[in-house]
């Protein structure tokens, strides 16, 4: 075997489980030990100065200058005494990832070392992240980007073996005041939600002043011992492999999905829950997932803007914890050909100041009326801008995995259950016969009874990308290494503004004498109508779906190039400004970013995958060939029956066929990339990438996978699928 390849089986076989640090008796013991939480607060603030911060982060409103002093004092003296030497602003740029620059506490006042960290300091930092996207607008307005505080999501200390360093969640935006990031545009549609979830609660809870978007995501994705990942550049530089044979034992058996887990693997994940912990990430759930090697790690729900922090910390966890137990961890959407991909449930609903539930049945047809309100609007607002929910979890590694039957298709749909469909179905026609299990006081209003209980919680649709499950909706389809803020602000501000539309078609109503319960039911009505060709119960993977969603008017864009087109479609550009989020020019800029890490990524993959071939597959192929002949030559020279040689002879014509197909491939792929590469058009760029060289990095992955097949196993210098799936 390629010794390379060798050596690394044999360490891996070797490896053993790596103690995680000691865990204390009780987990609660040590959570959110590492954050700024309200008990600190209460700790090290002086109580004004409490209040005054506790009221701005309820009513997500900034803090004012006059306390930014004091709380700045009051963090400052509790990381340090936890240890921190360093602090940073944390943030979101539009890379995906986060960012932070540190400085240090020490300074020097009149000739005597000691610690500061101002009011200033706190509030405002200006990174000099020149070379982070802006999609244009830094030179447009040749401003500088800034940082600034956001208190509503909490302060914290990351620390790893070699120091501590305090972070305060910061948003990144321009000097003229455009977006630079994820976390100031989420921060705005969460606004823009509260305000307009607020105006219709009140149509039936006076009592509501404020509604937070709640969010609990599920992470999927997987390990790869480092000794492989080391042998794989594809690996290590994309995050997948652009070449390799799927194993003739995939997932088929399916025997992995909530199988045990591994010790090896025990011991990473119980290290990785307790470096959550103490971020105050409360992860919950572990188990194995559909693939080999997969996992999947869920939370308890949180309010939406911490709960994307803490997914994006939580992601940075997981590869710095993988590393200490000699694994890498894959968050690609699709590390594997033919192997189920990663994805990121997006379990959304919304919370009141009450601490209702809007997605939540209640018991009360007041109750009923409210909970269908809020979900009704919900399928609406999706029926509106399926295109632009699409577009925002478009990328080139979820192309992958939206439509290969795995994950939902590239069609947006709402699965909602049996049950809940008897209730539309009912609200759009309401039946003259009286149902003798429907209380009085619903018949009267006229609204249908909703279960309290849902059965269809356990009934689930696995294949839809948009399902109600009980309580909440899920939101299937998002990429497992997605900044979540992206597809949520889009959420948000679709839901918000339908609800604004409902709330103004009421009250016209209202005012011209209905009464209000009719007329909500009234508007409701024309909505379950209106949005029916989003409601879909079947089979999300079928081919059937693709067709009957054609007829029912349903996009179905598989690519990202084009799938983003939503994104600066004409109501998309208006809905975003009309509400706040982003201005036509952010919402430009963020299109061109997004098409151009479109090619980025397809570039990079590309131009490794020619590397790969003309370094690892090619001459592998060619030293086969060589023994291959060597023996034919051999056997002819000392007269054996051709039959001896036959075989050689035929595999010779076999791997030949194939290192041709591989090269001439690998040819096209080149001119392809150098016609795209001089591309200027960003939108241009992209859709060269996706429709031209994306299907000849098929035919060189086609050609490289039946030349792994044939060529000898000791030959072959690449981990293959099996030893890096299947090795504990
Ligand atoms: P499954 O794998 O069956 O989809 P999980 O239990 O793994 O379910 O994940 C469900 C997720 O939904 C959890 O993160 C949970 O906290 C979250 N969730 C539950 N209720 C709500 C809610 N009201 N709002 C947002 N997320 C919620
Ligand atoms: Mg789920």
């Amino acid at each position: 075997m390629a010794n390379s390849r060798s050596n690394a089986l044999k360490q891996v076989q070797n490896r053993r489980p790596i103690a995680p640090p000691d865990r204390p008796h009780k987990t609660s013991e040590i959570f959110a030990a590492n954050v700024f939480t309200d008990e600190a607060m209460q700790q090290y603030l002086p109580k004004d100065v409490y209040k005054k911060l506790q009221r701005a982060i309820d009513q997500g409103h900034t803090v004012d200058r006059d306390i930014a002093e004091s709380v700045a004092s009051g963090i400052k003296n509790w990381a340090i005494e936890k240890g921190a030497t360093h602090y940073t602003h944390w943030f979101q740029p539009l890379t995906g990832l986060t960012a932070e620059k540190h400085d240090a506490f020490l300074t020097i006042k009149d000739g005597q070392p000691l610690e500061v960290f101002s009011g200033e300091n706190l509030a405002q930092q200006e990174p000099d992240a020149s070379s982070l996207p802006s999609g244009g607008i830094r030179n447009t307005f040749e401003a500088r980007g800034y940082t600034a505080w956001d208190p509503s999501s909490p302060a914290f200390i990351f620390e790893n073996n070699y120091g501590k360093t305090l972070c305060i969640p910061t948003i990144f935006v321009s000097y003229t005041g455009e977006a630079l990031d994820f976390k100031a545009p989420l921060l705005k549609s969460i606004e823009a939600l509260n305000d307009a979830a607020v105006a219709v609660c009140k149509f039936f809870d006076r009592n509501v002043n404020r509604v937070t978007p709640t969010l609990g995501v599920e992470q999927e994705y997987f390990l790869v011992d480092r000794a492989f990942m080391d042998l794989r550049p594809d690996l290590g530089l994309t995050g997948r492999t652009v070449i390799g044979a799927p194993p003739a034992r995939g997932q088929q058996l399916d025997d992995h999905y909530f199988g045990s887990i591994s010790e090896r693997v025990f011991a990473f994940m119980t290290e990785l829950e307790l470096e959550s912990y103490k971020l105050g990430i409360p992860v919950t759930t572990r188990h194995n997932e559909v693939a080999p090697s997969q996992f999947e790690c869920a939370p308890l729900f949180e309010e939406q803007n911490v709960a994307v922090d803490h997914n994006l910390l939580f992601m940075d966890l997981l590869d710095r914890v993988a590393r200490k137990h000699q694994f890498r961890v894959l968050l690609h959407e699709k590390p594997y050909a033919g192997i189920n991909g990663s994805g990121k449930h997006n379990n959304w609903s919304m919370a009141t100041d009450t601490g209702k539930n809007l997605l939540s049945p209640g018991s009360a047809p007041k109750e009923n009326l409210q909970f269908l309100t809020f979900f009704i609007n919900t399928i609406k607002a999706v029926y509106e801008y399926a295109d632009l929910l699409r577009a925002a979890i478009a990328t080139a590694g979820n192309d992958h995995r939206l439509g290969a039957n795995e994950a939902p298709p590239a069609i947006i749909s709402v699965f909602i259950g049996s049950q809940l469909s008897k209730v539309l179905d009912e609200i759009e026609k309401p039946s003259r016969k009286k149902n003798k299990d429907t209380p009085k006081s619903y018949i009267r209003l006229g609204i249908p009874k909703v279960p309290e209980i849902l059965l269809d919680n356990t009934d689930r649709n696995r294949t839809s990308p948009f399902a109600f499950t009980g309580n909440k909706f899920e939101f299937r389809a998002v990429g497992s290494s997605d900044n979540t803020a992206g597809p949520m602000l889009v959420l948000n501000a679709i839901v918000s503004n339908q609800l604004r539309e409902f709330k103004k078609t009421v009250d016209r109503k209202v005012v011209r004498g209905k009464k209000k319960e009719v007329a909500i039911l009234e508007v409701l009505r024309a909505y379950v109508k209106d949005s029916k060709a989003i409601r879909f119960e079947g089979n999300g993977y079928s081919k059937e779906w693709e067709e009957e969603a054609a007829e029912r008017g349903l996009s179905n864009v598989k690519q990202t190039p084009r799938a983003l087109d939503a994104y600066v479609a004409e109501e998309a550009v208006k809905l975003f400004s009309k509400l706040d989020i982003f201005g036509p020019t952010e919402s430009h800029a963020r299109h061109e970013i997004r098409l151009e890490q479109y090619s980025t990524k397809i570039n990079i993959e590309a131009r490794l995958m020619e590397e790969m071939l003309s370094v690892y597959v090619i001459p592998a192929s060619v030293s086969y060939l060589t023994q291959l002949g060597e023996s034919v030559e051999a056997l002819q020279d000392i007269d054996a029956p051709k039959a001896s040689y036959q075989t050689q002879m035929e595999l010779i014509e076999e791997v030949s066929e194939a290192l041709g197909q591989a090269h001439r491939s690998g040819k096209e792929l080149t001119k392809a990339l150098e016609v795209g590469e001089a591309l200027a058009d960003a939108r241009d760029q992209a859709i060269h990438y996706g429709d031209v060289v994306v299907p000849i990095m098929a035919q060189v992955r086609e050609a490289a996978d039946k030349l792994e097949f044939l060529v000898a196993d000791d030959l072959w210098p690449l981990p293959k699928y099996r030893e890096m799936l299947f090795m504990r």
